[in-house]
């Protein structure tokens, strides 16, 4: 997914240890020799970096090849204890085999990736317990020095609620190694969600552009008070255009955005029909209690004019209403990308910023994502993720990463997004390797005391800065002001 030269974040060497014993190894030689080292999971981290290192040359350490087992499943508490190499779908099959039906994973849009690499990036999924940060309960990381600590319960020898008390006593020190380069986790726990007995996806959709705004407002209480009960995406059409897998080309050979009228005459073959939003959302629980939650998200729906409830059984079996189905119920799958086959050779980057769920600032962030798109000629595919209390409107980016012009089209005009949003009091939730300097810039109060009191944390832990340097904005000293920020 390279968005700038192909060797820009190459690494060296991979790794792939297959005990914390290894890891530590490792991280000591690192140290004795100076060498820069960037640990993965599984790696696929899709838009965001994938396997890469943010610093050339540094070795990979693939922790997902063979350290990849599900230490512990607890089917009374709900509960997992996995590997690094533990993926969405090892985890879902794994919970079948051995017949715990009362246990689901709550899975991303791609399940090919690592349980434990998707949390450490703060990923999301699509049941309601979809943050999966949230949802991890005590980790096992080796320090950039070498020792290996154990957080919350963990910590405490012999304990037997290591998965099901996150804080432990004292400072709860996890969040300190998510999105960061401060440590190398190799184990984490989780809360899996109790089967709600019964669901059910629905598709509304809104006829009008402008109707955004409305819905939106619609959406905030709903989301709020659970009626809507997981975090729920409001697509773009276009986005559903593209994910037909037909190339651009199929509709358009033009410069500039695709014309929106081109895009609705496309949308018209498609079995829901033509429209401006679609809204998937599922409801849990038995049928009477999925009856009143849906019984109110119609009639709040139903408020905008033009609003549509689409029919599932109208959808044929391969309709993308069945891929969300699927996630949503915890059922991995990897049908999410068909898009990227908008341009040949398609590589995708990520404008992820996080707002308030309100009609003002969906419509601001649109306008900001249409107009740095119309200035370098680029497509866009927007969707609204509603977490609970915030949203993140992911723009996904489509480019062709042999064309050197297009993909420094694409760099240029995410450049530009993230600084009009933080202009506006906007910032993202994860990014691309190569914009972690450029966002790390834009978390800037009270003249960047976030970013030095990472810095401070980093050079303590990690004297030698061979860690991850850079990962996140945070460079160690060995590097800081160097030229290594971009
Ligand atoms: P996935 O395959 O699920 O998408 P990755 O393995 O690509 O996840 O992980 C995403 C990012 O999270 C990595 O680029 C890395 O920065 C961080 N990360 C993943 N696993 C670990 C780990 N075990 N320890 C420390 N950081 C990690």
């Amino acid at each position: 997914m390279h968005v700038s030269e192909e060797d820009d974040f190459v690494a060296s060497v991979t790794v792939y240890p297959s005990t914390t014993e290894e890891v530590q190894a490792i991280v000591r030689w690192a140290n004795k020799h100076r060498i820069p080292i960037s640990p993965i999971s599984i790696g696929r981290n899709y838009g965001y970096g994938g396997a890469a290192p943010r610093v050339r040359g540094a070795v990979v350490i693939d922790l997902g090849r063979r350290m990849n087992r599900i230490l512990d499943i607890n089917p009374d508490n709900c509960t997992c204890l996995v590997e690094p190499g533990v993926t969405y779908f090892a985890l879902y099959e794994e919970i079948q085999s051995r017949g715990f039906k009362n246990l689901w994973v709550d899975v991303p849009d791609i399940g090919g990736g690592s349980v434990l690499g998707n949390a450490m990036d703060r990923g999301v999924g699509y049941t309601p317990y979809g943050d999966h940060w949230m949802m991890h309960s005590g980790m096992e990381i080796v320090l950039p020095t070498g020792e290996v600590i154990r957080t919350g319960m963990g910590a405490l020898p012999g304990n037997n609620s290591w998965q099901l008390f996150p804080y432990g006593f004292g400072p709860t020190a996890d969040g300190l190694f998510s999105q960061s380069n401060m440590g190398i986790v190799t184990k984490m726990g989780f809360g899996l969600m109790p089967n709600p007995g019964g669901y059910e996806s629905y598709l509304y959709t809104f006829s009008k552009e402008e109707d955004l705004s409305q819905l939106i407002e619609i959406i905030r209480p709903l989301r709020i008070a659970m009626i809507l009960e997981n975090v729920a995406q409001l697509r773009h059409i276009s986005m559903q255009v593209a994910l037909e897998g037909k190339p651009r080309s199929a509709y358009y050979t033009g410069k500039g955005r695709v014309p929106d009228k081109l895009i609705h005459e496309a949308a018209k073959n498609l079995p829901h029909g033509d429209c401006a939003w679609l809204y998937y959302g599922m409801a849990y629980g038995p049928q009477d209690i999925r009856k009143y939650k849906l019984d109110i998200i119609h009639k709040e729906f139903m408020k905008i004019p033009g609003a549509r409830q689409v029919d599932p059984t109208s959808l044929p079996t391969d309709d993308y209403f069945w891929v969300r189905d699927r996630i949503a119920s915890g059922v991995p799958d990897i049908e999410e990308l068909r898009w990227v086959n908008w341009h040949p050779n398609g590589g995708h980057v990520a404008f992820s910023p996080v707002s308030p769920v309100r009609g003002q600032d969906a419509t601001a962030l649109w306008d900001i994502a249409r107009k740095r798109c119309d200035e370098f000629d680029l497509d866009l595919f927007p969707t609204f993720c509603v977490g609970l209390r915030e949203m993140h409107l992911i723009v996904e980016i489509v480019f062709n990463r042999d064309d050197a012009v297009m993909r420094n089209k694409a760099r240029a005009c995410l450049r530009g997004m993230i600084d009009d949003a933080a202009e506006r009091g906007y910032g993202e939730y994860r990014t691309h390797l190569a914009f972690m300097d450029q966002i790390a810039g834009t978390y800037n109060w009270n003249d960047g005391a976030l970013l030095k009191f990472n810095e401070r944390i980093k050079d303590c832990l990690d004297p030698n800065g061979i860690l991850a340097p850079g990962k996140s904005g945070i460079w160690p000293a060995r590097y800081r002001r160097r030229g290594w920020e971009m």
